[in-house]
């Protein structure tokens, strides 16, 4: 392919896209010279809806006009602000509504999710991770098996890929679980990782646990309102993630939380760190000193939560649920199967893409390693103003967003490239 076919290709699909209205709806960033950056960051720091503004002012007038009665006197009643959230996070999550929760933050929700979760006990005590997790998710995975008196260097069996190979294989994965089965207690992975892009085959894996009665949780930082997700029937124990990525819900945004019925709705509840904003709906007011959870993955909150992180996150979900995962999607293969098509054609001898190539196995983001120049290269995408980021120690990463980039934006991004080469 050559850079005016790509432009070719790229025009014709920007023409003829259902979703290309909906970048009016969020702020695009500018460069020194008054352009448009092209952002392809949106799997880091999502962009900001032009409606999440007026979002956050409306409570920050009604907490001048109300004051305190704006938990139960202001449009949207802070008090139950939060379930405005269930139907949009249970459809982008697919769970239902008691399933799911917006609260504290990412790796806080790990935490709460572990303390319930993780319950080494006799002979099963081990935790099997994915062999590129988040830095938070191992410390976060660490510090519980500590604090339960266990060594993270004993306990932990991290999942690796082939020598010669970047992502995991799934066979290698369920042959792991079955061959440690007898010491595993839980199996914590990222469904999206956030260094390769890779989309694990979630209901393959947490099969494959609970045909030992091993549990099996999931970070979906990278997944959510990036790749198709059905946690219910799939059978998922548990999953956590956040809302700045993929969901534009801004910097420290709250996050998100689901619990499997099967536990959230257990005659006996869960052992958990218990907060009032969890405790039974009817009664919380009455201040009584016993817990009693509220039914559901509600039952996990520990806070009245930030309401103006929740207002911003509102009309970014509400877009989410307009369009459907399902349009995002036929979209995001098309716009990423267009920049692996462009990379992997005109660059092959220097840029080894580590993200898995069959649509099925990948979301939006492309990891790709530079043989050489990667630094300087890395550096004159910025320069042009296509906005990516480094990981150590060659890899760049690029996320074109369905809901927000043009496939103009993947030219460009192959143009600076190619300038680069
Ligand atoms: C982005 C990300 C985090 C960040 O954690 P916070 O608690 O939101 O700061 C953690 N884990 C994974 C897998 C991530 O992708």
């Amino acid at each position: 392919m050559t850079l005016d076919e790509l432009r070719h290709i790229a025009s014709t699909l920007d023409r003829d896209d259902p979703l290309a209205a909906y970048r009016e709806r969020f702020h695009i960033p500018r460069r020194g010279d008054g352009s448009e950056v092209t952002y392809l960051c949106g799997n880091s720091l999502g962009l900001a809806p032009r409606a999440a503004a007026e979002s956050v002012a409306c409570e920050l007038r009604a907490w001048a006009e109300l004051g305190v009665e704006g938990h139960f006197q202001s449009e949207r009643p802070w008090v139950s602000f939060h379930e405005l959230f269930t139907p949009h996070l249970a459809s982008l999550v697919g769970a239902k509504g008691h399933e799911v929760v917006a609260m504290n933050t990412l790796t806080v929700n790990l935490h709460l999710m572990l303390t319930s979760f993780y319950r080494p006990s006799g002979e099963r005590r081990k935790v099997l991770v994915g062999h590129a997790a988040f830095p938070s998710d191992r410390y976060a995975i660490a510090s519980q098996i500590t604090l339960r008196g266990g060594k993270p260097e004993e306990t932990l069996l991290v999942a690796q890929p082939r020598p010669g190979e970047a992502t995991l294989r799934t066979e290698d994965v369920v042959e792991l679980i079955d061959r440690h089965a007898w010491k595993l207690q839980l199996v914590l992975m990222d469904g999206v990782n956030y260094y390769t892009g890779e989309f694990i085959d979630i209901p393959t894996i947490t099969a494959a646990a609970h045909r030992h009665g091993i549990l099996a949780g999931f970070d979906l930082a990278h997944a959510v309102g990036n790749v198709p997700l059905a946690l219910h029937d799939w059978g998922v124990d548990f999953a956590v993630w956040c809302h700045y990525k993929y969901l534009n819900g801004g910097p420290g945004c709250v996050a998100g939380c689901f619990v499997h019925e099967r536990h959230g709705l257990a005659p006996e509840p869960l052992p958990r760190l218990a907060g009032w904003w969890g405790h039974d709906k009817q009664s919380r007011f009455v201040m009584g000193p016993d817990f009693r959870p509220i039914p559901g993955a509600e039952g996990w909150q520990l806070s009245n939560p930030p309401l103006f992180s929740l207002a911003a996150l509102l009309p970014s979900l509400e877009l989410f649920s307009e369009i459907g995962m399902a349009q995002l999607r036929a979209k995001s293969e098309h716009l990423t199967g267009l920049l692996d098509r462009g990379v992997r054609e005109m660059f092959p001898d220097w840029i080894e893409i580590l993200t898995p190539q069959e649509p099925s196995r990948r979301g939006c983001q492309l990891s790709v390693r530079l043989r050489h120049h990667a630094k300087s290269t890395f550096a004159a995408l910025l320069a042009a103003g296509v906005i990516c980021d480094w990981r150590e120690p060659d890899v760049i990463r690029l996320a074109p967003v369905p809901l927000y980039n043009r496939f103009a934006d993947v030219v460009r991004c192959v143009e600076v490239l190619s300038c680069a080469k």
